[in-house]
């Protein structure tokens, strides 16, 4: 490719070192004032060396203004120790994203390491945030997701269940109590009913609300707010009410998580059906326990276990045969057993311990949302820390208000709301998006001043944005996991391709890179399959099926990939492809050549130059090199220069002679020898 005797360099050739378009050198030489006629035209090394300086200042002055910027924007303070991850998540963005923004500055580490100040200096260019170290202000996570990693548990023996939760909450008191927060105290669980269609969902949320205290408790009547409180022994628990999964995911695909314990119910007399598996598989995804509700056990061909039978075949194994999971036979029409079920959700409610500080700064999610006639722009929040008060400044991502006033779910005005509880919000400037989490600021410009700098953050980061999880991509968000794992949603057209793609798939998971099917299905891919998708990162594979519009337009949103095969073996080699490109790349060393010290020049202000020939191969400039004296290896490292005669060069071979001088490095002697190696980095692959 390069040329290194000849002192001229062609701008063709000059361009693909410098990693420029041919247009983009010419322009560049233009402003530079070196002529050329056209990119097969050629320049001095002189000119060459001066575009590389050219370019070299450009970059570094691109930086420093990227630099000005971020500095000019409000401080994110990101707490000491803080991995790539958790800054990513500080500002609703993914680990994958952050991930690519340090590979893109050549720097590659997963996303549990713990960010340097160079890293964060990185994170804040990439996201446009004001990142600096220091102790964050009263900002604790939304309850939910302190609640997380206890949820991720999944059920193990309530025995076990009980001390796990125990140790993880007290982590989780322990990290508030460091960040000198205020006292925790314990917070009702948030349920959502999920389930297929026509299994009972709407009827059993219906049979609680109805068996609940809360009119006389709260003294009012029903109003649908988008959750509900129940009051059940001694106990609150709040009910999302839209049953089913699609706002759930949506929300998780935002970032939110308001679910603490799903209900799944399952018709004992239908037993599992596709939508069932589907719930199961956004709760298992989002790391939320499930309570299985078995309804309509009231019905003569009910089959409870049966529907025990199908769940275990998908890892759902009850308690009674030796699992981990809650099954309660109900009947939610004539309101059969519905009490233990409940008993059974305190339960595990309990030993996930979940607690909330209504000292804190208030924070939660939005659940619902849409602009009233009559009262303008009207939201449902879920406060998860803090308490939030009438006359509150709150704002999302997107809209912001002053609390006029706050309803309940029994229709009354409040003037607070704490931990857990729900509230239809009136005095919002705009109407927030579902699953958006609010915070509150101290006055109204604050407000103001902040949705204009989300807003021309949100315009940077749209024009550097990625797409998200393409499968080409798809390896850089594995450089954040432990054993790299390829996550798929398969939709096929008939049952017996899904179990045909499903099988091949699973064969093809290795210890280096594992499948994990996160859902499968038949029929064409929805806009749900999309969304979990999305919440789980993963793509989605159709086998003769093909998305319809609102999947499309959501894939679209979500940056979600979907590949549509006719051919399995299409499918395969594209999946191995991907697989591949999701291990780490292996380092290979490979020697260039050998020089030896024949003289020493000693240049004023520079220092010493090694004066060498090339007893094999060549030395290459951006090489690698090796001082090894009388056999040993003295040291190790870069070249600063590499001349022949007077000309800075690229290269020079054997046996010609040239000029070294080391970066860092003087203390060489005649005699020594120079080893220059590259290393180069080899896909691996799984064969
Ligand atoms: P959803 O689509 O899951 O919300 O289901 P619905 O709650 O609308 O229930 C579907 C149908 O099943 C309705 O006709 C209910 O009356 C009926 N249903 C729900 N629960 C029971 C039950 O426990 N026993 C019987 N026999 N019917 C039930």
């Amino acid at each position: 490719m390069s040329k290194p005797k000849t002192t001229k360099v062609r701008v063709i050739d000059l361009a693909e070192m410098l990693d420029k378009s041919n247009p983009e050198m010419l322009d560049i030489l233009k402003e530079l004032g070196i002529e050329v006629k056209t990119v097969r035209s050629s320049i001095t090394q002189d000119e060459a060396l001066r575009v590389e300086e050219f370019l070299k200042d450009k970059e570094s002055a691109k930086e420093e203004e990227a630099a000005k910027t971020v500095a000019a924007m409000p401080v994110t303070k990101i707490a000491p120790g803080s991995s790539v991850a958790d800054i990513a998540k500080e500002i609703g963005e993914t680990p994958g994203n952050a991930v690519k923004i340090l590979m893109g500055a050549g720097i590659m580490m997963p996303a549990t390491t713990a960010a340097d100040e160079k890293v964060l200096d990185l994170l804040s260019k990439g996201f446009g945030k004001h990142f600096v170290f220091g102790t964050p202000d009263a900002k604790p996570k939304p309850a939910a997701s302190d609640a997380a990693p206890q949820a991720k548990a999944e059920q193990p023996k309530q025995e076990e269940k009980k001390k796990t939760a125990k140790l993880e909450s007290k982590k989780a008191k322990s990290k508030n109590a460091e960040a000198g927060e205020g006292k925790l105290i314990p917070r009702p669980p948030i349920i959502t009913v999920m389930g297929h269609v026509d299994h009972g969902k709407t009827t059993l949320l219906d049979t609680i609300r109805n068996t609940r205290v809360t009119e006389k408790e709260f003294g009012g009547i029903t109003q649908h707010i988008g959750a509900s409180r129940v009051e059940y022994d001694g106990h609150t628990l709040v009910f999302l009410d839209t049953p089913g999964h699609e706002a759930f995911t949506s929300m998780r695909a935002r970032g939110a998580q308001v679910t603490d314990i799903a209900i799944l119910v399952v018709a004992a007399d239908d037993g599992l059906m596709p939508q069932s598996i589907e719930a199961m598989n956004h709760a298992k995804a989002a790391g939320v326990p499930i309570v299985v509700a078995i309804n309509k056990m009231d019905k003569p061909d009910a089959k409870p276990d049966r529907v025990r039978q199908q769940l275990s075949d998908h890892g759902l194994v009850p308690e009674e045969w030796g699992g981990d999971t809650i099954m309660v036979e109900v009947a939610a029409k004539p309101g059969t057993n519905v009490d233990q079920l409940l008993e059974m959700v305190i339960l595990v409610a309990e030993m996930l311990e979940l607690t909330a500080d209504p000292s804190a700064k208030p924070e939660g999610t939005v659940i619902e949302a849409n602009l009233d006639k009559g009262k303008g722009p009207v939201a449902t929040v879920i406060v998860q820390n803090g308490t939030l008060r009438k006359g509150s400044i709150i704002h999302t991502e997107t809209a912001w208000g002053k609390i006029r006033a706050m309803i309940d779910d029994t229709g009354k005005f409040v003037d607070s709301a704490g931990p857990s509880m729900p509230v239809e919000i009136l005095g919002l400037e705009n109407v927030p998006q579902p699953g958006d989490l609010f915070a509150t600021v101290a006055s109204e410009r604050e407000a103001r001043d902040l949705m204009s700098d989300n807003e021309a953050a949100r315009r940077e980061l749209d024009q550097t944005k990625a797409k998200r999880l393409t499968l080409e991509e798809l390896y850089e968000k594995m450089q954040t996991e432990e054993v790299p794992q390829l996550r798929i949603v398969l939709k096929t057209d008939v049952q017996g391709s899904l179990e045909a793609f499903h099988a091949s798939l699973m064969k093809m998971s290795v210890d280096a890179v594992q499948i994990n099917i996160v859902h499968e299905g038949v029929g064409r891919i929805s806009e749900s399959d999309v969304m979990l998708a999305s919440a789980s990162n993963a793509i989605i594979i159709g086998f003769n099926v093909r998305p319809d519009n609102n999947a499309k337009k959501t894939a679209d949103n979500e940056g979600v990939q979907i590949r549509l095969y006719q051919v399995i073996y299409d499918m395969l080699d594209d999946v191995k492809a991907a697989m591949e490109g999701m291990l780490a790349p292996e380092l290979r060393e490979n020697t260039l050549g050998m020089a030896e010290i024949r003289e020493i020049f000693r240049v004023p202000k520079i220092g010493n130059i090694a004066g060498c020939r090339v007893t094999e191969g060549l030395i290459r400039r951006s090489a690698k090199v090796r001082l090894i004296r009388e056999g040993v290896v003295f040291w190790n490292g870069e070249l600063s220069s590499l001349k022949h005669f007077k000309d800075d060069v690229r290269e020079v071979k054997a046996p010609n002679e040239c000029g070294l001088s080391f970066e860092k490095f003087q203390d060489f002697r005649i005699g020594d020898m120079i080893e220059a190696y590259e290393i180069l980095k080899e896909k691996k692959t799984l064969d």
